[in-house]
């Protein structure tokens, strides 16, 4: 085991394991469109101190600052299809030349095709040894993902996110805190949603496939508390990461 692990929990029954990896570890977590990456991925850069990705929040990024990738990105994104893999792999090269990816990261919605998985091993061995890389699958039933997605609504002034089956506000459309008009990401509708399923599965499952077979994977079940969600992708990186 390569982690420092000490444990904090006000219940001793649910131990959440804490504290830097001492080697370091790349991590791709893997998954259908919200199964919730982007949340696990936030808690566990608290945890390991090593920089989160998303090639989403990257794109959308460009998309706000108007660069060309930006431009061409915006309706590709709107329509729920995928970026070109030669446009997404030179955004990613760039990223992974910054300094805090030298000691690992944890890459949330990369890769999403197999040719984005060939380019990655590629470029990770072509800088030497470094962090060892772990597969980790988010898995959901396909209908308590139509409505986290299609339910997801967000405030544009205090970003407080709701969620019209799980969590909806007080009164319909606004938010609970400073009353603004709730907003929804225009790839969450349903139409944009069934698209992505569909090109999860053509293309998205298979990179799934390819790392459960390659070994150094483990897959969880996503219906369940972030922070047991959390501990048990924690759990299945110390097994792995020898
Ligand atoms: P996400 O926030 O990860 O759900 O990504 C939002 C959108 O960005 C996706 O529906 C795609 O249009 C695009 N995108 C994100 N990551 C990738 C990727 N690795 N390859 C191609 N397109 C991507």
């Amino acid at each position: 085991m390569q982690n420092e692990t000490r444990y904090i929990s006000s219940n001793a029954a649910e131990y959440i394991p804490v504290g830097a990896l001492r080697n370091g570890v790349r991590i791709l977590l893997l998954g259908a469109p919200g199964v919730g990456k982007g949340t696990q991925a936030k808690e566990l850069q608290k945890l390991w101190r090593i920089p989160h990705i998303s090639t989403g929040d990257l794109l959308r990024a460009h998309v706000v600052q108007g660069s060309s990738l930006g431009k061409l990105a915006r309706e590709i994104m709107a329509r729920g299809e995928l970026i070109p893999d030669s446009l997404i792999a030179q955004m990613m090269d760039n990223r992974l030349q910054e300094p805090d990816t030298f000691n690992g990261y944890i890459l949330d919605g990369f890769p999403r095709t197999l040719d984005q998985a060939i380019w990655l091993d590629s470029r990770v061995t072509g800088v030497g040894p470094g962090p060892s890389m772990i597969a980790i699958e988010i898995r959901m039933d396909l209908e308590q993902l139509r409505h986290r997605i299609t339910g997801r609504r967000n405030c544009p002034v205090c970003h407080t996110i709701y969620n019209l089956f799980a969590n909806p506000p007080k009164r319909a459309g606004y938010c609970d805190k400073d009353g603004a008009p709730l907003a929804q990401r225009t790839d969450d509708t349903t139409k944009v949603f069934e698209e992505r399923i569909q090109i999860y599965r053509r293309s998205t499952a298979p990179v799934v496939e390819q790392y459960r077979v390659m070994g150094r994977f483990a897959a969880v079940k996503g219906d369940r508390p972030i922070e047991e969600i959390t501990a048990e992708i924690v759990a299945a990186v110390d097994r792995l990461n020898d």
